[in-house]
């Protein structure tokens, strides 16, 4: 007895930043999901959440545990960041799903969320580790309150700043039925959970759902990136769909969801400048690593 997911997945500039500095992970069948939200100027923080990302991905598929896996990301970025004086001080959080039988691991570092819906109900599994959240615990702040309050994108947590990172570790049961959201703070500060249960509640299209969750970001103001990894829970027995969330290759996925998520429909993949191409040497050891298997792949994508 067991579960397993079917996956969409986006991200997006959204309407004010240059770049987009998150970072997302849909591998292993899949059964590994994760989002990742870099901080850091001239492109360490894409640095950072790719890095992560990858990082992650290489220790799971080591077998190793959510949480050591998400300390090796963090001894990845802190070394990065030492070993490049461009990239020091970049930062990222990284929120993981790691499906094992009937239950889902998470792993959880920073102000990204996961939420799990199921029998209609949102509920927000992850802790945000950040200031306005401290701030709500100890009640100086009311959740209304936070939802202005000028700290709201400071986080007390991150990975690739110090050289140990406390990981949050939990475990949830999951059922045929659920839907499971993965999501960074561009999605959360621009749109409330009740408008968040609600597009996922109503839009049973998961494809469907991921755009409207960065829709609904975007026609908030969308001044931050936004990234959305929707899940639905199905038997493990279930047969794989024949849609685009399944793809064979690395590079389809990347032209679907790019398709998907461009103005105009056009499939094109656009990055907004890699000068010393570090990252792109990245996202192809990455691309390597995890495109030979079916259904197997990882993806960041940028909008310009
Ligand atoms: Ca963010």
């Amino acid at each position: 007895m067991g579960v397993r997911l079917l996956v969409a997945s986006r991200s997006d500039v959204g309407r004010v930043r240059a770049g987009n500095e998150d970072a997302l992970l849909v591998a292993d069948d899949p059964r590994l999901v994760a989002v990742a939200d870099g901080m850091g100027g001239h492109q360490a923080g894409e640095v950072a959440s790719a890095t992560a990302v990858a990082t992650l991905l290489e220790r799971v598929q080591h077998g190793e545990p959510i949480d050591t896996a998400i300390s090796a990301a963090n001894d990845a970025v802190v070394t990065q960041s030492q070993d490049d004086e461009s990239l020091r001080g970049m930062g990222t959080t990284l929120t993981a799903g790691m499906v094992d039988g009937s239950s889902l691991r998470i792993g959880h570092v920073g102000d990204s969320r996961a939420y799990l819906l199921h029998g209609g109900e949102l509920r927000q599994l992850t802790t945000d580790h950040s200031v306005v959240a401290e701030l709500i615990a100890a009640g100086e702040l009311t959740e209304e309150q936070a939802l202005v309050d000028p700290r709201r994108s400071m986080i007390t947590r991150a990975l690739g700043i110090e050289a140990s990172v406390a990981v949050d570790v939990l475990t949830v049961e999951l059922e045929p039925g659920d839907r499971l959201l993965l999501c960074s703070d561009g999605l959360t500060t621009m749109v409330r959970d009740d408008a968040i249960a609600e597009i996922l509640a109503a839009e049973r299209d998961r494809e469907r759902a991921a755009d409207a969750l960065v829709d609904a970001a975007n026609a908030a103001g969308g001044a931050d990136n936004v990234t959305v990894v929707v899940a639905d829970v199905v038997d493990v027995d279930a047969p794989f769909e024949d849609t685009m969330e399944t793809p064979a290759v690395a590079g389809e996925v990347v032209a679907a969801s790019t398709a998907a998520a461009t103005d105009d429909g056009a499939p094109t993949v656009t990055d907004d400048g890699d000068p010393d191409g570090a990252l792109e040497a990245l996202r192809d050891a990455v691309d390597a690593e995890v495109s030979a298997p079916r259904r197997r792949w990882w993806q960041r994508r940028k909008r310009s």
